[in-house]
């Protein structure tokens, strides 16, 4: 068969690593891609967004299944482009992926159908926000409705800090019309848990859940990232909550989308905040999540592209899905600067020297200028360790990663520091 991935940041590099363990793919393709994915796939020079030269590509490359990684074209509606074309392909149509493109959206679909999650008010009208919000008590979590790129949600301790983000999002338009609505939202306590599922309308298969560090710094301190580091399993989480999560958000989820009649084909992404009386839903996603992939692939032991396949042919309720017993950890690697600007073009060292047993090196900022792999993104690379437990993964992942550098390398250094039990 012939793939073609959409995206270019480490989640698809770890599709695709994931992918080629199959026996039955001939040729993955990769638009755009990066130098990881380059190593592994033919990068084809297309734009995620550019639809139509997509389509054409996978159509005059004879491409068997298409899958989308990023968000962007799944909320514009990529999905539904190719299935216009006849092309088989891996994602949720344009209307499923509003669980993740509008905040509004999924909020208003969980309070309908009783799903844990914050409370929440929402407003078009920044007076009756503002208004709302001098009532509410700290702290508050303010959130634009479109998709920001992880940038539109603001968690305040402060009034000052509410007001800032309300008048940034609503009145400065910082993140464009994504700020047109606002979710004012209560301030959930709790440990973070992810939990990715495939889902094809009711039927969820579960993935083993991750954790992500959010901040830039250590003791997730500074401004929130992409995710700067993620782990898998979580040893020090109760398979009771993971379950509770599994039972009472993500499959009545999945079947509140099929009762709206948008049925959910893909990967549907839950962030949770385990609080004190239970999960509840932070967000939802509509596809794989990134740093999460990077972490969660790795231990996959079933072949990927029949879980894509039993997805698109209806059939995922017969896929035996495995997990193998490893802990992997990934420790990101960003450019000097990011989440803020950051330059980029610097040469990368020492890719080809790791060692370290079982690690994994997936690019997401990266690109070849004249043979050498040099940085071209804010995050540049997820170094993966695997191990027997969190600590052996761990030290695997920091001892591959040292060996990596670049000018301005920065990394957190707590990357699962707090599941070492
Ligand atoms: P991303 O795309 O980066 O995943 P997002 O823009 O979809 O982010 P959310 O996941 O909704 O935004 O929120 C980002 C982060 O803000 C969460 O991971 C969490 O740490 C924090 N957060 C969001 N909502 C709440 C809440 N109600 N209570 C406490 N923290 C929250």
């Amino acid at each position: 068969m012939k793939i073609l991935v959409i995206g270019r940041g480490g989640r698809e590099h770890a599709i695709i690593w994931a992918l080629k363990k199959s026996a039955k793919i001939k040729q993955i393709y990769c638009a755009p891609g990066n130098a990881g994915t380059a190593q592994l796939a033919e990068n084809v020079d297309i734009g995620e967004l550019e639809f139509a030269r997509l389509v054409k590509f996978a159509q005059d490359s004879a491409i068997d299944l298409v899958v989308v990684g990023p968000d962007d074209p799944l909320a514009a509606g990529i999905v539904d482009e190719f299935e216009a074309a006849s092309i088989p392909v891996y994602g949720p149509r344009k209307n499923a992926a509003e669980i993740e493109g509008s905040k509004i959206f999924m909020k208003d679909l969980l309070r309908k159908y009783d799903i844990p999650t914050a409370k929440y008010e929402t407003f078009t009208d920044y007076e009756a926000a503002a208004d709302y919000l001098k009532r509410q008590p700290l702290p508050i979590v303010i959130k634009a409705d479109g998709l920001a790129a992880g940038k539109g949600v603001a968690v305040c301790f402060t009034r000052e800090e509410a007001d800032k983000a309300l008048e940034e999002t609503m009145v400065d338009k910082s993140f464009g019309a994504a700020g047109d609505k606002v979710v004012i939202e209560e301030f959930l306590e709790g440990q973070e848990m992810s939990i990715l599922a495939f889902v094809d309308g009711e039927t969820v298969r579960a993935m083993s859940p991750a954790q992500d560090h959010k901040q830039v710094f250590d003791n997730d301190k500074g401004p929130n990232t992409g995710g700067m580091g993620t782990y898998s399993p979580l040893p020090h989480i109760a398979q009771s909550i993971i379950d509770d999560s599994i039972e009472n958000i993500i499959k009545p989820t999945a079947r509140a989308m099929v009762s709206e009649g948008r049925p959910f084909r893909g990967v549907l992404f839950a962030g949770l905040m385990i609080t004190k009386d239970g999960p509840k839903t932070i967000e939802f996603n509509a596809r794989f999540g990134d740093p999460e992939t990077q972490v969660v692939l790795p231990r996959l032991e079933t072949d990927l592209l029949d879980i894509f396949l039993a997805s698109i042919n209806g059939t995922l309720d017969r896929v035996d899905i495995k997990w193998s017993n490893d802990v992997a950890v990934c420790v990101v690697l960003a450019s000097g600067g990011y989440p803020g600007s950051y330059p980029k073009g610097f040469p990368i060292e020492g890719l080809n020297d790791v060692t370290t047993p079982g690690a994994l090196v997936f690019h997401a900022g990266t690109a070849l200028k004249d043979g050498q792999v040099v940085t071209n993104g804010g995050r540049v690379l997820g170094i993966v360790g695997m191990g027997a437990g969190i600590a052996e993964a761990r030290a695997n992942a920091y001892n591959a990663a040292e060996g990596i550098t670049f000018q301005g390398k920065q990394n957190r250094t707590d990357i699962a520091a707090k599941a070492l039990i």
